[in-house]
């Protein structure tokens, strides 16, 4: 299959990553985006998260096309979790080691950065064309304007980079073969805003991600680098104490926030106008396969959406870019089949991990962190990587501070977390943690790695 013109539909974080990939390898390449030109408009993006923590996956795609340092000034640095009690006593939790971070960055920035350098290198840019439908045979692709207009263009080479409601994947699902899974969770979300206080600065400390966990629900902050922090409340949509549907009013919304999260309600002058008026979102898992039909690829949500507990979507996609970019480069721009069979097979186990690992801390984010019994098993875990850094490594060090294959980490992670459910199953761990016979334990480790 050969072919040098691509069709991208999807201007978003992924697609305009890619086209500045594909065109530097002297590519033709045409972006299609159902959305006015998101640069000029106000930085908002109604139902979807607002900021995010970029980490090392994303600056490894970042830095290979040298746009880790036009993106990093727009960043801040979060070098743990700070945790809320329901006092408002807080809590720090190093992500890693000194000085490893993941950074906050607004959607807005990140894409708007993207785009502008996709364009200067010249990939065209499309907007207000919404993909309606693609015809995998003869790559025809079918968009709608503004004013009723249709549209038909000869797509060439395509990849759908068009997110978890991706057009080109409902194309997928009327071939034979192609297996797909998606999966609602219970609980939604809603954006809320600390802004800055008084004196203009920073309400709480910025270099943190903050969480206030609850149990089944639980409330997250990131910086933004205007001095103020974007929330997200996660709760469930409905049944419990608790849920979306148990706050009807005003009256409601100030107890449940004075009872769970008094220190961050202290902090929101307009949490009632902005709970009302800001979408309740809900939050999707997608899996699916084959990622390839003829001359069409699956990337980024489109291929995997995951929900977002280990902030890791938008790293995985960039991840997505450069394994593809890699692939270009070893067979060259005219061996598509070649190039999309191997990408798919390499990388949907790694994806399949990712999204699973991303379901899975979820759990720990809103329940675990604030128990006794966990926190002692984060020690644990954290002594064995200080004293065994290349043979322990933390689940979260390695999803988030390293390349690792994401199947790699989901094995290694499982085996830890067998070792470290045996030593918690004495009753007096609490006590005895610090006495524990470390060095067996990484003996341990190693010959089940062995098997
Ligand atoms: P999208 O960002 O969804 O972009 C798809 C683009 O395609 C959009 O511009 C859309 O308008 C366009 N489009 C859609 N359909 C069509 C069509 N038919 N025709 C033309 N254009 C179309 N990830 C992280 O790495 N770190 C985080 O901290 C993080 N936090 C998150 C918090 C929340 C609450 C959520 C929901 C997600 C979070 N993510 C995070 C995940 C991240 O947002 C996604 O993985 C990432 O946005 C995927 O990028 P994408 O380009 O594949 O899809």
């Amino acid at each position: 299959m050969k072919n040098d013109h691509i069709s991208i539909l999807g201007a978003g974080l992924i697609g305009s990553l890619l086209g500045i990939f594909l065109k530097r390898r002297g590519l033709n390449v045409s972006i299609y985006e159902k959305r006015d030109d998101f640069r000029l408009q106000p930085s908002t993006s109604a139902g979807r998260s607002i900021n995010m923590a970029l980490s090392d996956r994303g600056w490894k795609a970042l830095n290979k096309i040298g746009m880790g340092e036009v993106i990093a000034p727009h960043t801040i640095p979060m070098y743990g979790r700070r945790v809320h009690d329901e006092h408002g006593k807080t809590r720090l939790f190093p992500y890693g080691r000194e000085n490893q971070a993941i950074y906050a960055i607004s959607r807005h920035s990140m894409n708007r950065l993207l785009a502008d350098e996709a364009e200067k290198e010249g990939v065209v840019f499309n907007f207000n064309h919404k993909c309606e439908d693609v015809d995998i045979n003869t790559s025809i692709l079918r968009f709608s304007l503004p004013g009723n207009q249709m549209k038909m263009e000869n797509g060439g080479l395509i990849l759908g980079a068009d997110g978890a409601y991706s057009t080109l994947r409902s194309t997928f699902q009327k071939q034979i073969r192609f297996n797909f899974k998606q999966q609602y969770i219970s609980h939604g979300y809603k954006e809320l805003i600390i802004p800055p206080n008084e004196a203009g600065v920073f309400a709480m400390d910025p270099n943190a991600l903050h969480i206030w966990p609850r149990g089944r629900f639980m409330l997250i902050a990131l910086p933004n680098m205007d001095k103020s922090f974007t929330c997200t409340l996660f709760l469930p949509f409905e049944s419990g104490k608790v849920s979306f549907e148990t706050i009807r009013d005003e009256r409601d919304l100030a107890a449940m926030f004075k009872t769970y999260f008094n220190d961050a309600y202290q902090l929101m002058p307009n949490l009632t106008r902005e709970f009302f008026h800001n979408p309740t979102s809900s939050l999707i898992n997608i899996e699916c396969y084959p990622w390839a039909f003829n001359k069409c690829l699956l990337i980024g949500d489109a291929a995997h959406a995951m929900v977002p507990f280990f902030g890791q979507g938008m790293n995985c996609g960039f991840e997505d870019c450069y394994e593809l970019n890699e692939l270009i480069e070893k067979y060259g721009t005219t061996s598509w089949d070649l190039i999309f069979g191997k990408f798919q097979k390499s990388r949907k186990k790694d994806t399949d991990a990712i999204t699973q690992m991303a379901m899975d801390n979820f759990t720990e984010m809103r329940d675990s962190i604030a128990n006794p019994k966990f926190l002692i098993r984060k020690k644990i875990d954290a002594r064995l990587h200080t004293l065994y850094p290349d043979e322990w490594i933390p689940l979260y060090t390695m999803v988030t501070f390293s390349d690792l294959k994401y199947s790699e980490v989901y094995l290694q992670g499982q085996l830890q977390e067998q070792i470290l459910d045996k030593i918690m199953e004495d009753p007096m761990i609490g006590q005895n943690w610090e006495n524990l016979d470390f060095e067996r334990i990484i003996h341990q480790a190693d010959s089940a790695r062995a098997f």
